[in-house]
């Protein structure tokens, strides 16, 4: 037919469909023996390892799920001097992270108890999240071509998708060649080390991949080392800052591929439709508890329809039902602990202040909740920080000032994602074409890019790009060009 010239020698994992209910009831007994497992992380090695030990609560109960111990400067730097990057043939290596891929849907029970007990993650969410994590695997698998990397880098991820970026990043790693040190956030080790033994049991070799959890220490012991190769990071542009600062002090050149914030827009106008337009405004704001760096931030409804759509935003809030993530009914779960809760609180506090909190949707008031707020801007310039949590800031605008409005928002400096609602075909043309983000998304919500098909990446202080997912991606971890030198 001519089309397998086009087609990529893989598939993406096909999910499990959880609006099925058989296929819910399985799951659901696949993840009830783990209900009261006690999970223990600890640092993987090729020798002793030393450093503090913590206990690991579930942000919606306070139940224990289970302990680390953490990674110290000097079990870092002997893992530094371990790291032996992976001279397998490169067919050999892919074939490692399909089996690992094989490996992680086969414990997905397991998978989707960590995520709901450590990181707070409803089941709907864990699907999502273990879906993309395979998808990884296998995609990068799929692209790799060589040259060799064979450097050793470090793969610092966040606790949002404590499995799926986590998993990406050193499969990204390893599949060019790599020895890959992994420092997972020190809010999610549970997952990433049953993540590590999966990587190890499916043959990835011990000196080609050792997990060092920890938290800011661990991190700058790591990237302060001149025998890194590269980082990989993705998590606030604050902390990409500091990485490249800590880079700096060894050889230049050294690549950081950094994944950061974003305070992202949505534009809705008047011909759009506005039950599909509160649906992906839901899902985009409050989904996962607006702990994902794509979700949106500020909405900017123009002016005739605003009422309209605010009231029934208001009403699909209020249907929103916040709870224990393990429950199968939740679809709001709580977020990742205490410092969150804090800061995202004293945000929603200060606009209350102001008078200017529109709308909210109460919550349990026990655990680590958050109550999805709806909060009155006059525009994106009033939002002096990403929130990293479930708060929506929503602006009007008059059918005139949409060119403005786009400026506003490129002005940020960010651009991770946008969404446009619009049913002008020359109008959705003139926005994209104006717009500064690394995902666009048209009369649909804007979280949730696929591995393969929606690479995945900002603009400006939202990451350095190349994007996770797609082609340009395994080529940053391979030998390094030489520096073009500057004047
Ligand atoms: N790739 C995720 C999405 O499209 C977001 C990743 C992140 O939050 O870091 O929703």
């Amino acid at each position: 037919t001519g089309s397998e010239l086009f087609l990529p020698q893989r598939a993406n994992s096909r999910g499990r469909d959880i609006t099925d209910r058989p296929t819910l009831a399985l799951l659901d007994a696949a993840r009830a023996p783990f209900r009261d497992t006690l999970w223990q992380a600890a640092p993987l090695v090729a020798t002793e390892a030393t450093g503090p030990t913590r206990e690991l609560r579930e942000p919606a109960t306070g139940r224990l799920v289970g302990r680390v111990t953490e990674a110290d400067a000097a079990t870092v730097a002997a893992a530094i001097d371990d790291a032996r990057p992976w001279s397998a043939p490169l067919a050999e290596r892919a074939a490692i992270l399909n089996r690992a891929a094989d490996l992680y849907e086969a414990n997905e029970g397991e998978i989707f108890a960590l995520l709901a007990r450590e990181a707070g993650k409803t089941l709907n969410d864990g699907v999502g999240e273990l879906r993309e994590a395979v998808d990884f695997l296998r995609y990068y698998a799929a692209q790799a071509q060589g040259p060799d990397g064979s450097g050793v880098w470090a793969c610092i991820s966040p606790w949002n998708f404590p499995l799926a970026i986590f998993t990406g990043q050193i499969a990204a790693a390893l599949v060019t060649g790599n020895a890959v040190l992994a420092k997972p956030a020190p809010q999610t080790p549970l997952i990433a080390h049953r993540a590590v033994q999966w990587l190890h049991e499916a043959g990835v070799p011990r000196d080609a991949l050792q997990l060092l959890p920890g938290g800011a220490e661990t991190g700058g012991a790591l990237t302060a080392d001149p025998r890194l190769s590269g980082v990989a990071f993705t998590g606030s542009t604050g902390t990409a800052q500091r990485i490249r600062a800590a880079m700096a002090n060894g050889p230049a050149g050294r690549p950081l591929i950094a994944e950061t914030g974003g305070i992202n827009a949505m534009v809705v106008d008047s011909t759009a439709l506005p039950e599909q337009a509160v649906r992906d405004i839901l899902t985009s704001a409050f989904r996962s508890a607006g702990q994902r760096c794509s979700a949106l931030r500020c909405l900017y409804l123009q002016e005739e329809v605003a009422e309209p759509v605010l009231h029934m935003l208001r009403g699909a809030m209020a249907e929103l039902r916040p709870g224990d993530p393990w429950d199968l009914s939740t679809d709001l779960g709580p977020v990742i602990d205490v410092q969150a809760q804090a800061s995202i609180q004293a945000h929603i506090d200060r606009a209350r202040g102001k008078g200017r909190v529109v709308a909210e949707r109460p919550v349990p008031h026990h655990g680590t909740f958050v109550a999805p707020t709806v909060i009155r801007v006059t525009g994106i310039a009033d939002i002096e920080r990403e929130v990293f949590g479930p708060v929506l800031h929503v602006a009007t605008y008059k059918a005139a000032d949409l060119d403005r409005v786009i400026d506003a928002v490129n002005a940020t400096g960010m651009g991770l994602t946008f969404g446009f609602h619009s049913r002008i075909d020359d109008r959705v043309q003139r926005i994209v074409d104006r717009v500064r983000a690394g995902n666009l998304y048209i009369n649909r919500n804007q979280i949730g890019a696929v591995v393969g098909s929606q690479p995945f990446g900002g603009e400006g202080l939202s990451g350095t790009g190349p994007k996770a997912g797609g082609p340009h991606y395994l080529p940053r971890f391979g030998p390094r060009t030489p520096e073009v030198a500057t004047r």
